[in-house]
């Protein structure tokens, strides 16, 4: 899938908590359905953890991320039982408007 090449586009340009470069992010894709995608992001230096989804329409790739605290094995396991779906990613966006998380900081919009 096409979606798979241009993980690497999404994934932060740093981490958000010790600014070390992407390099030294390790990312693994959770979870993916036609449109979208669930990568989770961790930091080798600070073990700091980011969610980014992904989702792609007609206008083209939209990502947000969140701070987690989960490592990449729960992650996977979290989403691997459901597709994503609709609810995902509204619950997602909720939880970033109640925190008042600016995910901008750390994820670019495509
Ligand atoms: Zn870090």
């Amino acid at each position: 899938m096409e979606f798979e090449h241009k993980h690497k586009q999404v994934i932060p340009q740093k981490c958000p908590v010790c600014e070390v470069s992407q390099e030294d992010l390790k990312s693994m894709p959770v979870g993916h359905s036609e449109d979208r995608m669930i990568m989770h992001v961790q930091c080798t230096k600070c073990n700091s953890a980011i969610m980014v989804f992904i989702t792609q329409n007609d206008v083209g790739m939209m990502t947000f991320g969140v701070m987690v605290d989960v490592h990449d094995t729960e992650a996977g396991e979290m989403f691997s039982q459901n597709p994503i779906n609709d609810d995902d990613v509204i619950n997602v966006h909720r939880y970033l408007q109640k925190e008042g998380t600016n995910i901008h900081d750390f994820v670019e919009q495509q």
